[in-house]
């Protein structure tokens, strides 16, 4: 399946080998679709990515062998996040940053949960609406009993999908109302999605004075909340390879030779930034501080 030219182009952060398993699982599952799927695992790119290949193999009117067309209508609008029976809900999104700017994913608050229920009682405008929620973990405490109530009002048209980084985290009843699907790991760097990785390879060569770094991620507007989050746990990740003494990714030979005392502040400037997207602070603010705190500590 991994050799799907159009799955490649239109949704490269899943058309890995290492993910073909769960596509060839969602494929078969398409049969008879379950009310709630869960994903846990792999990064939020892979997960919020497979979402919609999930909503592509149910609405695809001209679905192949190898799994939805991704050239009809239909599929175009699900990769331009563009189609209307697909409601996305991000439990991180503030009200306010919803109500200056609303996205795909909207925020999910008390009242969005009322008017998405007012929503799905109406019939879909193809086979099934779809409804994705992420960021159940970090959301205050309204947002996942407001999620068990919608989902407590089955209708056989609405599918929901329900994205975690590990299924301990939210309520064990959403839990069990789940078909819950565990994607690998990242914990090789060829797991880690190619933004990821062309992003930690850019700050190494920013630590390095060889590139502009903060320009980048500045210009752009490409950091994205769920890019930042990613790169956080592999910058996480290049820390604690370096304590075990492997060397992998070009930001693991760059970092190699701080002390572990070193090693073990930047530890706690990792968690503190993972806290303040949290606290949804802007992703572009976040990443710069630390920036510019690495880039200090690197040259002291
Ligand atoms: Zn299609």
């Amino acid at each position: 399946m991994s050799d799907n030219l159009f799955l490649k182009s239109l949704y490269p952060d899943i058309a890995t080998e290492s993910l073909d398993p769960i596509r060839h699982i969602l494929y078969n599952l398409r049969q008879t679709p379950p009310q709630v799927l869960l994903f846990d695992g792999g990064t939020e790119i892979e997960r919020r990515t497979l979402a919609k290949y999930w909503a592509a193999l149910n609405l695809c009117p001209n679905l192949t062998a190898d799994g939805p067309c991704h050239k009809c209508p239909t599929c175009l609008q699900i990769a331009e996040d563009a189609h209307l029976d697909i409601l996305a809900y991000d439990g991180y999104i503030s009200k306010k940053d919803d109500d200056d700017s609303p996205g795909f994913y909207r925020a999910f608050n008390a009242e969005n949960a009322r008017s998405l229920k007012l929503v799905l009682r109406d019939a879909p405008h193809g086979r099934y609406r779809i409804v994705f929620f992420t960021g159940i973990v970090a959301s205050r405490a309204e947002a996942p009993n407001a999620l068990l109530k919608v989902l407590e009002e089955p209708s056989p048209y609405t599918l929901f999908v329900l994205l975690v980084p590990q299924r301990a985290q939210i309520l064990p009843t959403l839990v069990s109302r789940s078909m819950c699907l565990t994607l690998p790991w990242p914990c090789q760097p060829n797991n880690e999605s190619q933004a990821v990785a062309k992003l930690t390879a850019s700050f190494a060569a920013f630590l390095n004075d060889k590139e502009d770094f903060l320009t980048k991620i500045a210009s752009k507007s490409s950091l994205t909340l769920p890019l930042a989050q990613d790169f956080l746990v592999a910058f996480q990740k290049t820390v604690i390879r370096i304590l075990a003494n492997e060397k992998e990714t070009p930001l693991d030979l760059e970092l190699a030779n701080l002390t572990p005392f070193k090693l073990m502040q930047l530890i706690g400037w990792i968690r503190e930034a993972q806290e303040m997207l949290a606290a949804t602070v802007t992703p572009l603010r976040v990443i710069s501080a630390l920036s510019m705190r690495c880039y200090t500590l690197f040259r002291s």
